[in-house]
């Protein structure tokens, strides 16, 4: 008998943003039980970090928002800045800290989410569900067993892929003692700061006060760049590009990511799936992540809330990872059998694993996948169903990429 619905590995942004999700009552729907494991404070608990994203909607997470904007600015090498105005569209900035505040406030009220520190090592399927083996902080290794495992430790290392490289994030909190900041308006890139020989490098500010800002240096690098040259590079940025003058630094963040195309394996068992960065929210061209993640957890929640146990909740697909519409991240709880649900939807195995050309895919099963699928063996769950606006199949629609091409149609450029 499994000890839980599910186990959350992480409480990152994923781990955290799902198990809120999960942990919300919805009348008529099954409120899942659920373990949120994370690794005891050390080394594998990423340092505090500023995420932002675009939205137009007021957000589950709104309590922990600590500014928005709705001005712009992107500013060349030289010539004038270009600014403009994203409304109805928000840029908003969430702090880790207070995030995890926010959350960690609403799982503690909740009967269903039970929080363990320990750091998993492994996670093994067995039949009916899973085995997450972890150890606690006294070096005990415990075992719950569990339906399913949602995953967002960051993987080892990276699958090969044609284009991998790596963002670095360094940034000031600063305060100055003139007003020199626009609170109104974030610099979003600033195209000032010097570019290296390979790669690419901006900075931004996203202030907070005239006097306050986060004031951060990025570059895309093939290898990875010394912390003494990320700090000068900050410094050059706030104090030769700003000219921001006397000014303090009570706190900074730092963190890489990688930005790669590589296919990123999403479920890694019969039970297991990654979520969050590890299960490829990340966006490849620019590193947003927080959006992505939000699509992703969400539709597994969805899923996960309104499947039984002999359906499978589904993969973080390519889909989740970049949908812009629910129906094609949950396709087979969407009532009818369309192209864009998936026709096995009454299927007792998972018709997901069956038409994403998973190890699970029968022939029976491919039979089942709808028509456009079928031409577009393994990738059924790209286009044309994750385009909403766009009935036509592959072979008709204008607006597919080209074969061999990732992009999908109608994918906003942020
Ligand atoms: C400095 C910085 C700034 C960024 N800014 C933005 C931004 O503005 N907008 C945006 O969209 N994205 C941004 N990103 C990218 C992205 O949002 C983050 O990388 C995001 O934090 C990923 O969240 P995650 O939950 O997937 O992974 P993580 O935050 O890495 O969480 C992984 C979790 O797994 C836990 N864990 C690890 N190993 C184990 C183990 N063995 N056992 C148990 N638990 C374990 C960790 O403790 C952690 O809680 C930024 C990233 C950085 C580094």
């Amino acid at each position: 008998m499994p000890e839980a619905n599910a186990v959350v590995v992480g409480a990152g942004a994923a781990g955290l943003s799902l198990a809120h999700r999960l942990a919300e009552s919805v009348p008529g729907l099954r409120t899942p039980s659920v373990v949120l494991v994370d690794a005891p404070p050390g080394p594998l608990r990423p340092p505090p970090r500023t995420w932002c994203y675009w939205t137009a909607e007021p957000g589950r997470f709104d309590a922990a928002v600590r500014a928005e904007w709705q001005r712009l600015r992107v500013r060349p090498r030289t010539g004038a800045p270009v600014e403009g105005n994203i409304a109805p569209l928000r840029y908003r900035m969430i702090r880790s800290d207070d995030f995890e505040r926010v959350v960690s406030r609403d799982l503690a009220r909740s009967p269903t989410v039970r929080r363990l520190e320990g750091t998993v090592e492994t996670v093994e399927d067995v039949p009916g569900g899973a085995h997450v083996r972890l150890r606690d902080a006294h070096g005990r290794t415990r075992v719950p067993s569990v339906r399913w495992v949602f995953d967002s430790r960051p993987p080892g290392s990276l699958p090969a892929a044609r284009t991998t490289l790596l963002q670095h994030f360094h940034g000031w909190f600063v305060r100055t003692a003139r007003p020199v900041f626009d609170p109104a308006a974030v610099e979003l890139m600033d195209f000032r700061t010097p570019q290296p020989a390979h790669g690419l490098s901006f900075g931004y500010v996203l202030p907070t006060s005239p006097c306050e800002a986060l004031v951060e240096y990025t570059e895309f690098s093939a290898h990875p760049l010394t912390p003494d040259g990320c700090e000068a590079a900050v410094r050059h940025y706030a104090d030769d590009i700003l000219r921001l003058g006397e000014r303090q630094v009570p706190a900074g963040e730092t963190g890489v990511i990688a930005m790669t195309d590589a296919p990123v394996p999403r479920q890694t068992g019969a039970s297991a799936f990654r979520i969050g960065a590890a299960g490829g929210a990340t966006r490849p061209a620019t590193g947003y992540t927080f959006a992505g993640l939000q699509r992703q957890t969400r539709a597994v929640a969805d899923a996960l809330r309104r499947a039984d146990t002999a359906r499978c909740p589904p993969p973080p697909t390519r889909g989740a990872r970049a949908s812009w519409t629910p129906s094609c991240s949950a396709p087979w709880t969407a009532a009818g059998s369309t192209a864009r649900n998936c026709s096995a939807a009454s299927s007792p195995a998972c018709p997901w694993h069956g038409c994403c050309g998973s190890s699970t895919e029968t022939p029976a099963r491919t039979r089942t996948c709808p028509s456009a699928c079928a031409r577009l063996p393994g990738r059924c769950c790209d286009p044309p169903w994750t385009c909403p606006a766009c009935p036509a199949t592959p072979s008709t629609c204008p607006r597919l990429p080209p074969p061999g091409t990732r992009r999908r149609p109608h994918e906003p450029a942020a």
